[in-house]
């Protein structure tokens, strides 16, 4: 691992796997896409944090540092960790992370039940994750 330990919701790990450029505003959209792509190598550790993150530090529903929701992603967070067999505080890195959030709950198709309420749910359904492995041809 390299690099100080970022925190991460850990449901944000199932978000970023379908990220595709929307978001709560443009703010939120560009940071999201730096982070995926500048700050979040497989290497970089993360600490696994059920309270705001670097993600929500750009969000608009993240006012007074605290999300307008937050018992209700507390516990996508919880359903993240429990699925991935991770305790809150863990750190590892970002890619092992992802690769946990893929094989334990994406590619099970279990995202649904954690968030399927969710207003971005309609675009996560139909994207492929960008933590799945490249389809053999
Ligand atoms: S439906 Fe919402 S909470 Fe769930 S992965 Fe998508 S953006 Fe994240
Ligand atoms: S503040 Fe809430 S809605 Fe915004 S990114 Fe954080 S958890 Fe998601």
């Amino acid at each position: 691992m390299s690099g100080e330990p970022m925190a991460l919701r850990p449901h944000h790990g199932m978000c970023m796997a379908y990220f595709v450029g929307f978001g709560y505003s443009d703010g939120f959209s560009r940071n999201m896409a730096r982070l995926l792509t500048e700050e979040l190598p497989p290497d970089r550790p993360v600490r696994l944090t059920v309270a705001p993150d670097p993600v929500c530090g750009a969000c608009p529903r993240c006012a007074g540092g605290q999300c307008d929701k937050p018992e209700l992603v507390a516990s996508y967070d919880r359903a993240v960790l429990e699925l991935c067999g991770l305790a809150e505080g863990a750190v590892l890195p970002f890619g092992g992370f992802t690769a946990l959030v893929e094989a334990r709950i994406l590619d099970r198709d279990l995202r649904r039940f954690i968030c399927g309420g969710c207003q971005w749910d309609h675009i996560c359904r139909r994207t492929k994750s960008r933590w799945a492995a490249p389809e053999r041809t």
